[in-house]
């Protein structure tokens, strides 16, 4: 999801890479759960997340929705899933007893940046880090790639890269489409990048086909 803020007002205004340093280290988290509470539908999904949920809870996003586990939202006219927050006192449902994610070896994207953000600009994107968000003020230094935990990140970030600027491709023109003809792109984003299942093998060659296939049905460059 984009936000339109002045990156002073929320940031230390540094733009962060991979290999950076950055004032993260919350003790892991130590008894806190906060990020998991009052985060409403902004923990928005994208296809990786669903591969990852859907392979290792061995089900598929048509259960991960009737579920509750996920739900569906508009972001900028696009219909994308996300984490499904029903009461914010209880927070995300894959919490567990000790208030700990129970999903943390495959948690979604989001959930990995956090208090991290994405800033994209110029078809590409830095990390930022969100100074008020944390509660815990003494953070320790540590490496972006040793936070966010994914394999193959430089791998990672080209997809996420490829997958925003597909997204901002439709929401762009979102609003200058017919009611049908947008319903009908909505519809097949969902279809072929969530409900049609991945296979268990490599998740980007797996993407890169899908997504050579909706900007050839999309008409997009
Ligand atoms: S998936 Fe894990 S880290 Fe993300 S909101 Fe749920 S419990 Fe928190
Ligand atoms: S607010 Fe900070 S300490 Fe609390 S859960 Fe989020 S990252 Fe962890």
């Amino acid at each position: 999801m984009e936000r339109h803020v002045n990156m002073k007002d929320i940031s230390d205004g540094r733009k962060y890479y991979r290999n950076d340093l950055a004032k993260l280290g919350c003790g892991d988290c130590a008894g806190c759960s906060a990020c998991c509470h009052k985060v409403g539908d902004s923990i928005v999904l994208d296809p990786w997340d669903i591969f990852m949920l859907a392979s290792h809870l061995n089900c598929s996003f048509q259960a991960l929705l009737e579920g509750n586990r996920v739900a569906l939202g508009v972001v900028d006219g696009l219909i994308l899933p996300h984490m499904q927050i029903e009461n914010e006192e209880v927070g995300c449902s894959f919490l567990n007893e000790e208030g700990r994610c129970g999903i943390h070896a495959f948690r979604p994207g989001m959930c990995r940046l956090f208090p991290l953000g994405r800033l994209y600009e110029d078809g590409g994107f830095s990390y930022f880090l969100q100074t008020e968000e944390c509660h815990v003020r003494k953070r320790s230094k540590v490496k972006i790639s040793k936070w966010l935990g994914i394999p193959d990140l430089e791998q990672y970030e080209e997809y996420i890269n490829r997958w925003h600027y597909f997204c901002k491709g439709i929401q762009e023109n979102a609003r200058d489409m017919e009611e049908d003809v947008l319903k009908n792109c909505n519809m097949y984003v969902l279809q072929d990048f969530f409900v049609a299942p991945y296979e268990n093998k490599d998740f980007y060659v797996q993407f890169e086909a899908r997504l050579a296939r909706a900007k050839a049905v999309l008409g997009m460059a």
